[in-house]
């Protein structure tokens, strides 16, 4: 039996063969995935050992009191959060042995191509085409906000292969090589000045049957698993106290007594209160996970993590005064990875408006919670018996 006792016994051993000090970053990430040390609940081969993922915290306690180097996780959060988990549950074999190493240890980074032009709330409503030709599939059509499509490798692709039937039972789920003639990878800028998304073309991609994932058709039911993920990923990431945006603002008021005022202050508090709510909430919602696959209670924590994240950005813009309104960098910047806390208060006010838009905007999510959590009725739908293409658009 695999308890934390033999975990920390296995985790030595790992670090024993591969002392930190002198192994290769990357050398020493490939050597965690294959002692099964990456993500403990996956199965055995795929860098887990089948065990509750709550265990997953003594083995990074461990490895962290090493000094051991972690896989940058915010920079390949599309990967681990949304494509790993997609995969894992409906992979071949192969597919399982070819991409989650690689993906876990941030060699190959991924995107997420399913917003399109028409379609981003409604997302079953997507244009974008995969027309079966021999062995392969032909892809057109475009996709847009695609967050890091310009540093990824891999995307996690969905396209129209039906257009006679209704529009969520034509959609075919795949994974698409970034570095495929055919695509191409425009950036877009955003409010904050920087172009972390993309616009992405595709242009006659040629992608094998090999790497469709799941049933032809059942696309839809596949990227399920991949927006619940996606909710948990961004909303529900685990932080310790005041390691989230109330971190910097509840620093500045410690150190800048000056900046103070009554009203601020009783501000400040409820958000505090409500921040730590979260924080625990998601806790409390990692440990379900523990049990099977996320349900739609991650919408409620990725709605609370916007709201909290857009109020609580600007009580620090407003604390601050006029230096709040200071920014840093206007140029266009491709970031890697989104930072809310390592930046000033004027980028995390900026950026913290996407939030609410990206994953599923919040009043989509408002609907998720009030039919599928609250059990409420559900919003009138006339296109479900309709064929996509005869749909209006
Ligand atoms: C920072 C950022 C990163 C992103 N990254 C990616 C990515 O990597 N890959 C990807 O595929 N997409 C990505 N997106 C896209 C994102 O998923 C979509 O923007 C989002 O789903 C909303 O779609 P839309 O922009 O087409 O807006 P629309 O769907 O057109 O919505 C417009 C407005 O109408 C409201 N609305 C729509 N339908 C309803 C309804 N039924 N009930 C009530 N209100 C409704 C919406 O809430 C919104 O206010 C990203 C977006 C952002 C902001």
């Amino acid at each position: 039996m695999t308890d934390a006792a033999e975990l920390r016994r296995r985790t030595h051993e790992l670090l024993a063969a591969h002392p930190p000090a002198g192994t290769e970053r990357l050398e020493f990430l490939r050597a965690r995935f294959d002692a099964g040390l990456a993500w403990v609940h996956f199965p055995e081969g795929l860098g887990g050992l089948g065990v509750p993922r709550s265990l997953q915290a003594v083995v990074d306690a461990e490895l962290a009191a090493a000094g051991a180097p972690d896989n940058d996780p915010r920079r390949i959060g599309i990967g681990l959060g949304m494509a790993a988990p997609t995969i894992l549950q409906y992979g071949t074999e192969e597919q399982k042995r070819r991409f989650l190493r690689p993906l876990w240890t941030g060699e190959e980074v991924w995107c997420q191509l399913f917003s399109e032009p028409g379609a981003g709330s409604d997302l079953a409503a997507l244009g974008t085409r995969a027309v079966r030709e021999g062995e392969d599939w032909v892809v057109n059509g475009q996709k847009v906000w695609t967050s890091s499509a310009h540093l990824a490798r891999w995307a996690i692709l969905i396209a129209r292969t039906d257009p006679d039937v209704p529009k969520h039972r034509g959609i075919t789920y795949f994974l698409c090589d970034m570095t495929d003639p055919g695509v191409e990878v425009r950036p877009l800028r955003q409010i904050t000045g920087e172009a972390e998304f993309n616009e992405v073309f595709l242009t006659d991609v040629r992608i094998p049957d090999s790497r469709r994932l799941g049933e032809v058709g059942d696309g839809w039911r596949v990227a399920q698993t991949t927006l619940n993920n996606e909710r948990v990923a961004i909303g529900g990431m685990r932080l310790p106290r005041e390691g989230g945006m109330i971190g910097p603002v509840s620093r500045t008021w410690r150190e800048r007594p000056e900046l103070r005022t009554h009203d601020l202050h009783q501000r400040l508090l409820r958000l505090w209160v409500e921040a730590e709510v979260a924080r625990l909430t998601g806790e409390r919602l990692r440990q379900q996970l523990v049990a099977g696959q996320p349900g739609p209670e991650g919408a409620g924590m990725k709605l609370a993590f916007a709201r909290l994240n857009q109020e609580i950005s600007g009580l620090e813009v407003e604390l601050r005064g006029e230096e709040g309104l200071l920014y840093d960098d206007w140029t266009m910047r491709r970031p890697e990875l989104v930072d809310f806390t390592g930046r000033d208060a004027g980028y995390r006010y900026l950026r913290s408006k996407g939030n609410s838009i990206e994953g599923g905007t919040s009043e989509v999510l408002l609907n998720i919670v009030a039919e599928r959590v609250l059990g409420l009725p559900a919003e009138p739908r006339t296109d479900k018996d309709v064929a996509w293409k005869d749909l209006a658009r």
